[in-house]
């Protein structure tokens, strides 16, 4: 043992979630702690050298203009800058077609209707079918989810290209999953904040720095709060006597009247034969959260990196329609990297379950060939370097009857509060859901849980009539 440590807040894991529980306690002047195991911060969303490539790699994050307190919690911590902000986006068809989708100066709800309307990738009748689709999310989004994406496909008679084209590549992109793991009211909510409800909401926001890199500038704004965080730290005993815990990590106790867990639900589930109380609610909650996050699920992620000898074209980022690879995002460009350089390009294959089972070599045939179907440059480029990232629990699955599992951040255990990605937030697997549960579950430490949210994006518009 290295000693005892005393602190008021001790937050295990310095993820997005645990970050942002930090960041709001330590900003009420409490003394914060946060514990972490590996050498870096940014939990899933993070950024790290790859030995065999000799790059520091990451898998493409990004977040959208509703991510309000994401937002907000850049820009605290002068992060605003490492964020590169797209209006429009593009779809592409093999053979190089192309749709922009983008706001007009219309009024919501009716922003990108001059876009879509000339969006080559749907016919008239598919657009018609999801003008329809979408009028069931104008008010927002359903308080029941017990239906699935697929069955509503289905019941608003969505065609088979709307669901290729539009439907599908923008639930793999938000919810990570097919439309039969989805959740009518996470997707409805989707669709309402990203299409309905603003101009601003579907704006697509990537940040320009690794992104252990950009998240590091969250742990040194917590530092100057008075914050600490301790890396290579894992945490592997919880004991809460007389009200007070006592944390043990990497040899060193850390004591503290409050713990926040800031893990995934399966990383929760594994520490929980380590927490120890003498509080007669203790046994009560640990069977609780071990019998939540027995019925979460994880729908995996992968990322092919490649690294060109010249640049294979000019777009930022797009929309791979009709292929296994479904996203493009050139990270040499939206980095602004030197253009002699060539193209460093990532492609995204989102809820890849296949993937698992496939060698990373036939993956990497197959996505090099699709590729050269939107960008024939690519064929005459020369391949310098490449890596397959397959993340098998890269994010929870949006299933039916979630909201009933998932956790509130507060427990019945005086003390101790649950972040995560995984509480109860409303949102998906994202990192806008991590930080509003840190945020949530820091609120439920002061006594006032919405105490560090920050404001929705107002409705604008027609839109502010109807909601
Ligand atoms: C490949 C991939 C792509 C994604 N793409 C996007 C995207 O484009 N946009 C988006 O918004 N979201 C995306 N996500 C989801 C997003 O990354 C997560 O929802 C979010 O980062 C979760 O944050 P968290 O803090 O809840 O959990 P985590 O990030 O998992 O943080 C938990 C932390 O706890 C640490 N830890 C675990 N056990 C211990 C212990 N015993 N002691 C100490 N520390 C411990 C872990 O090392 C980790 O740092 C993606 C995820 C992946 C994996």
């Amino acid at each position: 043992m290295q000693g005892t440590s005393q602190q008021d807040v001790i937050v295990v894991g310095a993820g997005v979630a645990g970050l942002s529980a930090a960041l709001a306690l330590a900003g009420s002047g409490a003394r914060v702690t946060v514990l972490e195991r590996r050498p870096y911060v940014g939990g899933r969303a993070c950024s790290y050298l790859h030995p065999a490539l000799d790059e520091v790699v990451d898998s493409q994050h990004v977040m959208v203009g509703c991510c309000v307190n994401l937002v907000e919690l850049s820009a605290a911590a002068g992060l605003t800058d490492k964020i590169r902000w797209y209006d429009e986006q593009t779809f592409l068809e093999p053979g190089g077609r192309s749709s922009r989708i983008g706001s007009s100066v219309l009024p919501a709800p009716l922003q990108y209707a001059p876009s879509f309307l000339g969006a080559g990738m749907l016919s008239l009748s598919d657009k018609l079918g999801m003008a329809r689709g979408l009028l069931e999310f104008f008010r927002g989004y359903p308080q029941q989810d017990d239906e699935d994406m697929e069955t509503w496909l289905r019941r608003t008679g969505q065609s088979e290209r709307s669901i290729r084209h539009f439907w599908s590549p923008i639930l793999m992109a938000t919810l990570n999953d097919r439309p039969s793991m989805c959740s009518t009211r996470y997707a409805g909510k989707v669709f309402h904040e990203l299409f309905v409800k603003s101009s601003q909401g579907g704006r697509l926001g990537i940040p320009t720095v690794p992104l252990s890199e950009f998240y590091q500038g969250f742990a040194d704004h917590l530092v100057q709060l008075g914050g600490r965080v301790e890396l290579r730290a894992s945490v592997d005993s919880l004991v809460q006597r007389d009200g007070r815990w006592c944390v043990t990590a990497a040899g060193t106790n850390y004591e503290a009247d409050t713990v926040v867990l800031a893990l995934p639900f399966e990383q929760t589930r594994r520490l929980l034969p380590a927490l120890h109380s003498d509080h007669a609610a203790a046994g009560e909650v640990v069977a609780d959260l071990d019998q939540r996050a027995q019925h979460l699920v994880h729908s995996p992620f992968t990322s092919i990196l490649l690294w060109y000898d010249r640049e294979i074209c000019t777009l930022d980022h797009a929309w791979l329609l009709d292929t296994t690879i479904e996203w493009f995002f050139h990270k040499s460009r939206i980095r602004r990297s030197p253009q002699q350089q060539g193209s460093y390009v990532e492609l995204v294959i989102a809820g890849s379950r296949a993937q698992l089972e496939i060698s990373r070599e036939q993956i990497l045939t197959e996505a090099q060939r699709e590729l050269a179907l939107f960008f024939p440059e690519v064929k005459q480029a020369k391949l310098r370097k490449s890596g397959i990232l397959k993340d098998a629990r890269a994010t929870f699955s949006v299933t039916t009857g979630l909201d009933a599992v998932r956790p509130q951040q507060r427990t019945a255990l005086p003390g101790l509060f649950l972040a995560g990605d995984w509480t109860q937030t409303e949102w998906p697997a994202t990192m806008e859901g991590a930080a509003r549960s840190g945020r949530l579950a820091a609120g439920e430490v002061v006594g006032r849980r919405d105490r560090f949210m920050a404001p929705e994006l107002p409705a604008e518009g027609l839109m502010r009539l109807l909601l």
